[in-house]
Formats: structure tokens, sequence, C-alpha cells
């Protein structure tokens, strides 16, 4: 399958969210409310997708992306890289056509932000008025859930669950590493973004161990009693594909792999459970949190954001929105589809609410693939719509264990389709 342009990636989100929303056509109101200001705080899959969304849609709104990067480089495809299936060039995107959509981009970092007063502070001194205000900053990491772990430490075992420098990192590491060498693996405990990402990684990493290194192997310490996403497609690869490459240890009691000290010096982690295990290279993933400025605005309850999920308003702030990985969306998995999703939802209810446009009703969607090998990739989606203070998922689909490899071909193709969809969806890009 070729790269899907816009339309067609139009077509595969289907019903998601406001995707189906005229962009054209102001009333009256529109215009006497031309100078409504909207922040958006976070230029990721969530961020930038709400700017696109808002200054296409309605573009006398005063839109301004709060964004420290000029570039972006996306999580998603990243273990693809670490795998040896993607250049680092290809996860890289810029900002200029959403800024010549006429978003302000400011690349600052947000520092505080007052819903009192309506108003953000940037790291430069300057002062932002908002009358809607987006969070989509994303996550942050509890460095506590690894004893031994720091931002320090990070930079010998890298996470690379942020992507960019992290990323080029534990592809260098992987590598120079002598063969016979062994990858430790640390997944985290949920909720995190991605839940299959680990796990996916763990094929990519073992696909450079049997390819490159072959005396290798891959040791992976789990929090977790099993595979949150797509488990079974998964233990068919590590047993099938990846025999004899990859050693996973997942807690037979809660926690029982979690981490019990680790030496960024000596290389040596050891789990409560009392494995030991020295690296050669370590990932280390720790458990995670919203984005920092979500606490500072005080818009968390605990580590995330709750929200409405008829159209991501905060339930702690007025005139807030959080979507992301950084909100409470159960049962939507954090993922760069459901923040793309959601962000089209998020656009609608501050048109309807800045710009006089009809409010539609909220629907979401999100698929996620994994790559498992050269041409064999799987996927898990499903619908969403808001019931009983949750995101109920519907027409749920998944890969099972013993496709065939036209069928895993089909679904590496589909995800080489969505990437270049979505990163044109997000960042305004022109598709031809
Ligand atoms: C290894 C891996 C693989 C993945 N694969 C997939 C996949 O195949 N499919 C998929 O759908 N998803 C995937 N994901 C998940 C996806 O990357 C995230 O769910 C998605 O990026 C979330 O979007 P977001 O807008 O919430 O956060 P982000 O995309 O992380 O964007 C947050 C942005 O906010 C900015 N920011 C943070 N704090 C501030 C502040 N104070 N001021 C200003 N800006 C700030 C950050 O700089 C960042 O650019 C993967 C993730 C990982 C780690």
């Amino acid at each position: 399958m070729k790269d899907l342009n816009r339309r067609e990636f139009g077509k595969l989100i289907g019903v998601a969210g406001a995707a189906s929303v005229p962009l054209t056509g102001f009333g009256n109101f529109a215009i006497a409310q031309a100078a409504a200001k909207v922040v958006i705080i976070g230029g990721g899959a969530g961020g930038a997708t709400v700017a696109h969304y808002l200054k296409k849609g309605s573009p006398k709104l005063d839109v301004t992306l709060v964004e420290p990067g000029k570039q972006y480089t996306t999580c998603f495809f990243s273990n693809l890289y670490l795998g040896g299936f993607r250049t680092y060039d290809s996860l890289v995107h810029r900002y200029d056509d959403l800024a010549k959509l006429g978003v302000k981009m400011v690349h600052e970092l947000a520092t505080g932000i007052d819903t009192a007063k309506k108003t953000v502070k940037l790291s430069g001194g300057r002062t932002l008025a908002y009358d809607n205000l987006v969070l989509s900053p994303g996550i942050d990491f509890k460095w506590e859930s690894v004893p031994g772990y720091s931002a320090e430490a990070a930079e010998k075992m890298p996470h690379a669950y942020k992507a960019g420098p992290q990323t080029q990192l534990l592809k260098k590491q992987l590598e120079a590493m002598p063969d016979g060498g062994v990858v430790v693996m640390v997944n985290p405990p949920g909720p995190y973004r991605c839940p299959p990402g680990p796990y996916e990684r763990m094929c990519m990493i073992a696909h450079h161990i049997k390819t490159k290194k072959p005396k290798s192997k891959l040791v992976v310490l789990d929090p977790k009693k099993d595979i949150i996403s797509k488990g079974p497609v998964f233990k068919e690869a590590f047993e099938g594909i990846y025999k004899n490459i990859i050693e996973i240890n997942l807690s037979t009691e809660i926690d029982s792999h979690a981490i019990a000290r680790l030496d960024a010096k000596t290389m040596e982690i050891e789990t409560k459970a009392g494995k030991k295990v020295k690296a050669a290279v370590a990932n280390i993933i720790p458990a995670q949190k919203a984005g920092e400025i979500a606490a500072k605005a005080g818009v968390t309850e605990g580590d995330w954001c709750p929200v409405n999920g008829e159209d991501f308003s905060s339930k702690k702030a007025k005139d807030v929105y959080v979507l992301g990985d950084a909100s409470i969306a159960a049962e939507m998995p954090k993922s760069a589809f459901s923040a793309n999703s959601q962000a089209k939802v998020v656009a609608n209810a501050i048109e309807a609410a800045l710009a006089g446009k009809q409010k539609f009703p909220a629907r979401y969607r999100n698929t996620c693939w994994s790559m498992l090998a050269p041409n064999n990739s799987v996927k898990v989606g499903a619908n969403y719509t808001p019931k009983e203070g949750k995101l109920a998922p519907a027409d749920g689909f998944v890969s099972k264990p013993g496709e065939d490899a036209a069928l895993r071909k089909q679904t590496f193709e589909e995800s080489l389709g969505w990437y270049s969809g979505i990163v044109s969806d997000i960042f305004a890009k022109k598709v031809s």
C-alpha cells in the first residue's frame, strides 16, 4: 500500500472525533469573537493537532502554541529506528506549516498557570492571557519508581521513552555493544504511554541482536504479571522468531520483578524477587505521570488529569482542556492516535465556545500497530464513546497468533500509511 494522503488518513480514522465536522463557514458570532485567545501547551500529537484544526476551522481565533522544541521527534516509529527499519531524520517534524496557517509559535516552556486569572507564565518571563487553555504536555517520569535511577543515570541507561537524544543514545549503545553483551530492559508499571511500546521495542532490539550480535541476548524485567496489549501475538514472536534471544521475566506476584536497586556505575540491576543482572546496555522505562505543568496548573488528581469524556474539558478548572497522555481517558490507551482523535473533539468544543459553531457528539478512535519483524506487523484498535464516566470501547479488533505472512505484510504497509497520514494531520503538512 502506498503512503496515505490526508484524505485517505481521514477515511482510516473514520468516525474519529470531529473529523466529520465541517471546517468552514462562520456566523456573525465568530466575527464578534475574532480576538478570542486560545493558548495550547505542548506541540506534540495532541496539542499540534488542536492548533491545526482550530486555525483551519476558525482562522480568526488567536491561537498560540507553546512548545520549547523547534522540532518534534515522534516516539511513534522510534522503535523501528532502533530496529534499523527507519532513519532518525524520518521521525523529526517541524512547525513551519502550522506557523504558515497562522498559529503563533512560542518556543518556550510554560512555567506556571493561573486558572483563576487565566494566564500562562513563560520561561522567557512573558505572561500570556487566554480565553481557553489546552494542555497536552505528554508525560514526565516518576524517577523514584526505580531506586537508583535518575535523570543523570538516564545519560548512561537511557529510557528512550521521550524521543530525541535519548533514542539516539540507546541506538548508539546497541550498535557499540560487543557481541555477547546482555541488553536489559526494565518495563514500566501501568498506566504508561503506548501500552504495546515496550513489547514492540523488545522485538526491535531482538531483531538487532539476531542480525548483528548473535551471541547477545535481551533480558526483560517487568513489574506486571502479563503483557497488557496484544499479549498472544507478542508471546508468539518471543517464543518463535526470537527464541533463545529474549528472556522475559513477568512478575509472578504484583511487582515481584519491579526493581529493588540499580547501579548506573556498575550496570547491575536487581529485582524485588532477587533476580540480578549485569547489563552491557540498559533501557530503563520508569513509571509515568502527566507532564509536570499539569500539576502546577492544579488540574491533576494523583498522577493524571481527570476530564469529561464528552470534550476533554478539565474536571478541575474552567475553560481548560487536557488531552493526550496527560489525561485520564480510560479505556482509551495513551497513544498518538488517541491524542490526535481527542484533539479534534477539543477543537470542536472550543470552536463551539468561542466561534459560535455547532458542537458535535464526541466519537473517538484508536489503532496501535506494532512491528514484530521485517514485513510482519500486528494491530489492535477500537472506537470509543463517552458512557457512564468512561470512554467505552466498541467494534474492537486485534491481530491473532498464526496469521499468514501476507496479512502481516499488509498490516505493516498499513502502518507506514498511518504514520505519513498522521504526521501530516498533526503538523498541517501539505500532502501531494
Ligand atoms: C516507544 C514508543 C512508541 C510509540 N508508538 C506509538 C504508535 O505506534 N502509535 C501511537 O499512536 N502512539 C505511539 N506512542 C505513543 C505516543 O508517542 C504518545 O501517546 C503521544 O505522543 C501523546 O501525545 P501528547 O500530545 O499527549 O504528548 P507528546 O506527543 O509527548 O507532546 C507533548 C509535548 O509537550 C511539550 N511540553 C511538555 N511540557 C511543556 C511545558 N511546560 N511547556 C511547553 N511545552 C511542554 C513537550 O515538549 C512535547 O513536545 C509511542 C510512544 C513510545 C514511547
